[in-house]
Formats: structure tokens, C-alpha cells, sequence
């Protein structure tokens, strides 16, 4: 095993506690430097609860956990602080009376970053549960549940984990995060469009303007983020994250913005890409610093001992441009070159495909990777801002996962607003090729499905034998439950989104056996 092999080889990130937790030393240098000693003062007194927007966790290792909160009084009207930094206490629990605290420390909440605060924790058992909060002033933060990973070398029995992705906030209530919650998942992996840029009708009111500057983004992190079902399954669990393109823009490529943009630009829309990868890194419990400017490494893994690597990938920041929308395959000249993943987090990806001998090799990421063609009877027509608008990049990836690892590999997809189960092939273009993996793709947590797809889904699961099943009329998660044998999803579904308290129930169930593929139960 190589050396870079040996530490724990998560690799998340690089935000350490001394970059980032400001220890008393830290702070008074900070503000040695903003201000002489002699006009220090106290920032002015917050006006109101500050914790609207809760507290959260994510990123976990085997030694640690980042915890998260933001103050903001008016979260969906500019914050609602003074322009200063804030201290804000926080502490880390053996047990849920926070009598048995592990870890505490003080952090800087700093105007620059929207007084938000990341805290990257460290020195705690693996495989173990804990709880935190975060104090400012006379108030308290509720408490956080969260948990850190079994360790490297360590056999887990079994994960529960929940899969979400796509959350218009105007188009539908989060009842699938109350149910979420009730189940108790060990992690959350959300698969992008956490926010949405636009408001638009539907079951609640979005009072926003499309966001474009990092006000607006902030904005509508506050206003998404106020959600109580949101908060809740937060402090539930720690959660992986990427982004997919509602984050900054629908359907945008690399620099490129999508159709019909208000930002058409290049440079407008290099600024509008920077604010949104901001606000994301603002109200997410990320490891990595804050970015700088319009580029963002967001790609990592996560493992869960030998039962489970996450490789989260981001199909969005590197992609080269769409060859269309809707509509017929690109020419294969134009597209042998063009690059969903990029090069570099295509080498990482391969690389890490290669060195994983855990029992499952998990891709969380965005957009469905199985081919997936709608007969329109207008010849066969591909959504291109899926795999199937790069599919010789597919090509690539499904080559090194079928030399590297023939079996045990996991897709898990958002984006689409529907459920479905894929056979993952070694070659699209050979319905008889050898069955490498599944792709899970989990619908809405409460964004609409197209027109297009309730008119056309069943015809494809029909017409492609890969295709096992497709659901697209209700929104909801996606429970799985991953023990060294046996993969099982039971796809959590809301009978109807747009009204309060809807009853929630597993439509249907699916588990794929150790070296198998996936069957109905
Ligand atoms: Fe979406
Ligand atoms: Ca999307």
C-alpha cells in the first residue's frame, strides 16, 4: 500500500481546525489587525434568534465531523446581522443532555462569509454518535444529532442511508424529509438542485427575484433553509452533498450558461457562477474553504469502512457544452472529446475506481447515466443534458469500471424528478453486455415532473430491457439499507407533495445480491 494510502485517506478536504476554528489567540489576532486595540469594541447586540436556519453536519470521517450554522435573524432578507464578526461557542456531546461534552471551542461567524460558521471537528471516536450545538450571546442553537464513520479497516454490519435531490421550494412540502427523519438514516446524501434560482408558483409562495448576485443566492439559501422539515432532517444525520444545476442555473455547462439565461454574458456569467458556489459553500457543512472566485472543487469521497466508498462526483463545473436539449444523439465526431467529468476529476474517479476494495463503490451524482432513449416517433430522442448527451465519456467510465471492478457497483442519481432502476451495462450499444452495476435514481423531494416524461416514461421502460422500472408522477426519497451481502432500496413515496401531511409509503422495493443484479421484491 502506498504511503499517501496510509493516514486516513478521506479525502474531503483541507479545512483544518487551525485555518478555521479561531481559538482565542486566532481571534485576538484578527482583531488586532481589523482595528487597534485602543477603539476595540463588542459588535452590536443580535436583534433576534439567530439559529433560524438550524444546524447541520456533514462530511464525516472516521476521527471527526464538520457541524454548521449560520446566524441570521432575518434569513431571506439579507441576514439580518451587523456587518461584524460574531464568536459563536459551540460544543460536542457523547450524549443527547450534552452532560458528557467531548469537544467545544469557540469559532468566528464572519460578516464576509454571511456569519456563517463551519467548524471541522476532530478527535472523536469512529463509529459513534454525538451531538452539538452552537452559542452566541444569551442564545442557543438546538441540538444537532450526527455521527462519525466506522473506521478504515472496520467491517461494518450495515448502513442506512437516505437518498434526496431536487427540492423546488414553491412547488411542494418537504413531507418526504418528515418521513426521512422518522426513519432515522445514519447519513444523507443529497444529489443537487438543493435550491432553485427562480421562483415560480405551486403549493407555497416564493417571494424571491431569480438570483443572480450573492445576495440573492443568500437569500434564497435563507428562505429554502427556513423550512422546518429541512432543518430537522439537518440535525438528524450528517450529509454528502453535490450540487447539480439549479445551484447556479438550469441546465448550465462549465462556463457556459443554459438557455433562454438572463446572464448571457461570459463574464456575467463567470461572476454569477461565483456567487452561487459562495452562497453553496456558506450553508453547507463542507470541509474545503471558501472558494474563491467562479471555480470550485466540490469531487470526494467518503468510505464507510469496507462496506462502502462515496465517490461524489460534480457532472456540472467541468462538462463541455450540450449538443442540444431534447432531441437526437450528438454526431459521435462531436462528441468522442467532449468531457462530462473533466480530465482531471476523471483521472481522480479512475483512480479511485482502482484502489476501491470496499464491498459497494457508490457514484453519487447527478444526472441519470443509463441510456435512456424516448421513442417520440420522430426517431429516438435522448434528454443531452444527461449521460446520454456525453456518451462517449460514458464509454470511458463504464471501461474502467468493468476491467476494475466487474461487480458491487452503485449509481445514485437526481435531477430527473422520477424514480427508476437501471441495469448499469457494460456497453449501451449491446442490450447483452454484462450487467456492471445499478443506478438508483431517486425523485424529488418536491420539484414537479416534465410533461415529457409522464407522457414518454413507461414507453421507454418498456422498449429497454436495462430499464426495470420508472415512476415519475409522485415525489419522495430513497431509504437504502447496504449490508456486505445485499444492496436494498425501498423507494419512499408522497402521495401528494402539494398538501400538507401527506401520507408517505414505499411504492416499491429493489435489492441487488453481493456479485448479482437487482431484482424487484
Ligand atoms: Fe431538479
Ligand atoms: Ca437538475
Amino acid at each position: 500500500m502506498a504511503a499517501s494510502e496510509k493516514k486516513d485517506s478521506n479525502d474531503t478536504g483541507d479545512l483544518t481546525r487551525r485555518n478555521f476554528v479561531a481559538g482565542a489567540a486566532g481571534a485576538a489576532v484578527g482583531l488586532g489587525v481589523a482595528r487597534p486595540a485602543y477603539a476595540r469594541r463588542l459588535p452590536p447586540p443580535i436583534p433576534d434568534y439567530p439559529f433560524k436556519l438550524g444546524v447541520a453536519s456533514g462530511d464525516p470521517l472516521s476521527n471527526g465531523v464538520v457541524i454548521w450554522t449560520r446566524l441570521a435573524p432575518r434569513p431571506a432578507d439579507g441576514g439580518g446581522m451587523a456587518p461584524d464578526d460574531y464568536s459563536v461557542r459551540w460544543e460536542v456531546s457523547r450524549t443527547s443532555d450534552m452532560g458528557d461534552v467531548v469537544r467545544r471551542g469557540k469559532a468566528r461567524a464572519r460578516a464576509k462569509h454571511a456569519h456563517s460558521v463551519h467548524v471541522d471537528v476532530r478527535g472523536l471516536k469512529p463509529d459513534s454518535e454525538y451531538w452539538y450545538r452552537f452559542m452566541v450571546g444569551d442564545y442557543s442553537s438546538e441540538l444537532g444529532r450526527t455521527r462519525t464513520t466506522p473506521g478504515r479497516n472496520s467491517h461494518p454490519e450495515k448502513l442506512v442511508f437516505a437518498a434526496v435531490t431536487c427540492q423546488r421550494y414553491n412547488s411542494g412540502f418537504y413531507t418526504a424529509y418528515e418521513d426521512l427523519v422518522s426513519a432515522g438514516p445514519d447519513l444523507v446524501v443529497h444529489l443537487g438542485d438543493y435550491i432553485y434560482e427562480s421562483p415560480g408558483g405551486g403549493a407555497r409562495p416564493d417571494p424571491l427575484p431569480e438570483a443572480i448576485t450573492l445576495d440573492d443566492y443568500r437569500n434564497r439559501y435563507g428562505l429554502y433553509k427556513s423550512d422546518p422539515a429541512l432543518i430537522a432532517a439537518h440535525q438528524s444525520a450528517p450529509w454528502l452533498f453535490t450540487w447539480d444545476d439549479h445551484e447556479v442555473e438550469n441546465n448550465y455547462a462549465g462556463l457556459v450558461p443554459g438557455e433562454g439565461t438572463v446572464t448571457p454574458d461570459p463574464v456575467e456569467f463567470e461572476n454569477r457562477r461565483a456567487a452561487a458556489y459562495k452562497a453553496y459553500w456558506e450553508h453547507m457543512p463542507f470541509r474545503r474553504r471558501a472558494p474563491h472566485g467562479a471555480d470550485y472543487r466540490i469531487y470526494r469521497r467518503t468510505s464507510w469502512g469496507h462496506l462502502a466508498d462515496f465517490l461524489v462526483l460534480d457532472t456540472r463545473q467541468y462538462r463541455s457544452p450540450q449538443c442540444g436539449g431534447l432531441g437526437p444523439s450528438c454526431s459521435p465526431e462531436q462528441d468522442a472529446r467532449r468531457e462530462m467529468l473533466g480530465r482531471r476529476q476523471s483521472n481522480w474517479l479512475n483512480r479511485r475506481i482502482r484502489r476501491s476494495h470496499a464491498d459497494w463503490a457508490v457514484l453519487a451524482q447527478q444526472v441519470v447515466f443509463s441510456r435512456m432513449d424516448f421513442d417520440t416517433g420522430d426517431g429516438e430522442w435522448y434528454n443531452l443534458d444527461q449521460w446520454d448527451g456525453y456518451p462517449a465519456a460514458r464509454d470511458r467510465l463504464l471501461a474502467t469500471l468493468h476491467n476494475q471492478r466487474p461487480t458491487g457497483n452503485i449509481v445514485l442519481t437526481g435531477d430527473l424528478h422520477a424514480s427508476c432502476v437501471f441495469d448499469v451495462l457494460a456497453d449501451y450499444h449491446d442490450p447483452d453486455s454484462a450487467i456492471i452495476g445499478t443506478e438508483f435514481v431517486s425523485t424529488s423531494i418536491s420539484s414537479k415532473d416534465s410533461r415529457f416524461l409522464r407522457a414518454n416514461l413507461q414507453h421507454t421502460v418498456a422498449t429497454s430491457p436495462h430499464f426495470k422500472w420508472g415512476e415519475s408522477s409522485r415525489r419522495g426519497w430513497v431509504k437504502h439499507t447496504v449490508t456486505r451481502e445485499e444492496w436494498r432500496a425501498d423507494y419512499r413515496h408522497v402521495d401528494d407533495a402539494t398538501v400538507v401531511g401527506s401520507p408517505v409509503q414505499t411504492a416499491t422495493s429493489w435489492v441487488v445480491p453481493r456479485g448479482g443484479s437487482v431484482t424487484g421484491v
